[in-house]
């Protein structure tokens, strides 16, 4: 029995794996830290749950479009304009079983064997994952602490060749928390449009920015940088639904088109009674986001205070998303033995920075407790001691 090579190129998650270990552990009753959590860890807001809730007493049970229910996509349609400034026409829309699977439907709609797709690291571990399932092949641009590990329009120039079919822009960044500027956008459009490169925009963390920073759509920027973008978002992260499996993309008709095709053979739609949720999510009151947004950044703050008092660990003051990388290559191990170690003698889960590409990295998730981050820090602190 012989499984198909796209198969077996795949890595297996290391996140999953350092997690695994890490709730074996905690079954046996040992008091571990987790800082591995890619969610939030706060529960979906109550009117959400209700309006999904109601529809599924409602008997809203059925298939749904494949793109989505008119009335969700009009919803975000609406976002759009309101919150990043791009016209998108609810025809433009698919709403997807996540953002994950909107990134997925894109990639696979646009590229194929012998194409290119630029990928800044360190970057979230699906990218090049769902490069590799699409035939293509992904091609890093290893970005500079000094830079905020943001990629800059020289070393995105230098990664393109005559096979490069798309570049994939996450910001605010999983795993750095990275956000890029207007004029830094920009830049990389510029670039992209040269040679009519897809710019795939994941803004999926667009709602957890910090310190003022301003998240800017790359469609918003330009009829050039609309024309190249497929917008990538979703509930998961800022409405706390990450079991849902709700997220949705946009992109001009064409591109949308084929997408919806590829949506309609596969998964044929997302969950019916999950879009009602997810319109309540975006017709309803946005304080929660708020709520939840000035917690993390509380924790964010005390975080990388505490990890920039660690001597040989330096950090990038993250402006968005739920998480802080910490370069630990001057403590002398590499990403994966620091993470096993620091686990299995001190009970404190990270992951490690080779999932993402970069090797002299660990990734923090400030997703959980100011209590946890605390007593997790103080262990951190004590086993770097130990190096
Ligand atoms: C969490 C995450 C997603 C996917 O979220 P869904 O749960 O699939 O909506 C996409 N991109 C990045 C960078 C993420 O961290």
């Amino acid at each position: 029995m012989e499984l198909a090579e796209r198969a077996t190129i795949l890595t297996p998650s290391l996140t999953l794996s350092i997690d695994s270990k890490a709730k074996a552990m905690k079954a046996e009753g040992i008091d571990v830290c987790s800082f591995g959590a890619g969610e939030p860890d706060f529960d979906t807001p109550e009117h959400i749950k209700a309006a999904a809730m109601a529809s599924l007493d409602g008997g809203f049970t059925k298939y749904t479009p494949s793109s989505g229910i008119p009335e969700l996509r009009q919803a975000i349609s609406d976002k759009f304009k309101a919150d990043n400034h791009i016209d998108y026409k609810p025809s433009q829309i698919i709403v997807s079983n996540g953002a994950k699977h909107s990134c997925y439907n894109a990639i696979l709609a646009t590229c194929q064997p012998g194409d290119e797709v630029i990928i800044p690291a360190p970057y979230w571990l699906s990218y090049p994952e769902m490069v590799r399932l699409a035939g293509a092949d992904p091609v890093f641009v290893q970005t500079r602490e000094e830079n905020n590990w943001k990629m800059t329009p020289e070393e995105f120039e230098s990664a393109m060749t005559p096979r490069t079919k798309m570049v994939i822009i996450n910001s605010p960044g999983n795993p750095t928390g990275s956000v890029y500027s207007r004029s830094e956008l920009e830049a990389l459009v510029e670039i992209a449009a040269t040679e009519d490169i897809f710019i795939l925009s994941d803004e999926i963390y667009e709602k957890l920015t910090y310190d003022g920073t301003e998240h800017v759509s790359v469609a918003s920027l330009s009829k050039t940088a609309y024309d190249l973008t497929i917008t990538i978002n979703g509930f998961s992260k800022a409405y706390a639904m990450t079991g849902w499996r709700l997220g949705y993309l946009a992109a001009p008709e064409p591109v949308a088109r084929a997408i919806d095709a590829i949506q309609s053979h596969s998964t044929s739609n997302p969950c019916s009674f999950a879009q009602k949720g997810g319109l309540a999510a975006l017709k309803g009151d946005q304080s929660a986001v708020e709520d939840m947004r000035a917690e993390f950044d509380l924790r964010r703050q005390y975080m990388v205070e505490r990890l920039k008092s660690i001597a040989r660990i330096t950090v990038v003051e993250p402006k968005g998303a739920f998480y802080a990388l910490a370069n630990i290559s001057k403590l002398g191990l590499n990403s994966t033995n620091f993470a096993e170690k620091l686990l299995s003698k001190h009970h404190v889960a990270v992951v490690p920075g080779v999932a993402f590409g970069d090797d002299r990295t660990i990734r923090l998730s400030y997703a959980t407790g100011l209590d946890i981050i605390k007593k997790g820090l103080d262990r951190l602190e004590e086993f770097c001691k130990t190096l």
